[in-house]
């Protein structure tokens, strides 16, 4: 065996390197998720779907034109999915969003989404959360996405002006209001007759899409569409 790879293997028994999906310990080969856990994740495969089918669209219609709805995972309750959203969300492992990214990006370019957008935008964090956790989930996306659709990305062109008040005991109208008024565009000639593709971790409800959807519009932006890690059931 050469010697690196003996020095490789002494320093995964000391520190074993875990899926970031499962934990069991990665093969070496193996980056961040194991390939049992790449072969099982539940994949929406939504973005193979003629538009009119995708079920994600229906979120917006009526409310403002998005060109595409894409989520990469369904976002199961105590599965694979949960434990990677953890993983990037509170334990700092921003490779979670890179390389669900990257592989993404790689299968949206493979089935010819390079020449839909223009700038790949994340959603943004309110700086005082930004502060809290010293990064914003929703840029290790982006960047993975932008690098599988070979794509700029730009993490301040949107900005979150108002801290958002708890969500939980507001009605969807009340919700939506609550974040209609805290998206910016940063400087409209970013932005200005671009095909924008907006990025978050969860979809939900989409309010949160919707908003940043809105105020690019707005400021002239030619399309927009989404694109998330998982999505939840609307509830
Ligand atoms: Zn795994």
């Amino acid at each position: 065996m050469p010697i690196p790879a003996l020095l490789s293997d002494f320093v995964s028994l000391l520190f074993p390197r875990v899926c970031l999906a499962c934990e069991e310990p990665l093969a070496r080969g193996e980056e961040h998720i194991c390939t049992n856990c790449r072969a099982q994740l539940p994949y929406t495969d939504y973005h193979k779907l003629p538009p009119a089918e995708n079920p994600l669209a229906r979120r917006f219609w009526g409310k403002l034109p998005v060109k595409h709805t894409l989520s990469y995972l369904r976002f199961l309750r105590h599965g694979r999915v949960q434990h990677l959203l953890h993983q990037l969300k509170y334990q700092g492992q921003q490779e979670v969003g890179r390389v669900l990214g990257h592989w993404y990006g790689q299968e949206l370019a493979e089935a010819g989404f390079t020449s839909e957008f223009d700038l790949i935008v994340p959603v943004p964090l309110h700086p005082r959360k930004l502060a809290q956790r010293g990064y914003n989930q929703a840029d290790s996306f982006a960047e993975g996405l932008a690098t599988g659709l070979g794509l700029p990305w730009q993490a301040t062109a949107l900005q979150r002006t108002t801290h958002t008040s708890s969500q939980t005991r507001k009605n969807r109208l009340q919700r939506w209001q609550n974040v209609s008024t805290v998206f910016a565009v940063a400087d409209a000639n970013v932005v200005l007759g671009q095909r924008v593709l907006i990025v978050d971790d969860v979809l939900t409800t989409g309010a949160t899409l919707e908003a940043c959807a809105n105020v690019l519009l707005a400021a002239g932006a030619a399309e927009v569409s989404v694109a998330t890690i998982a999505t939840a059931d609307r509830h």
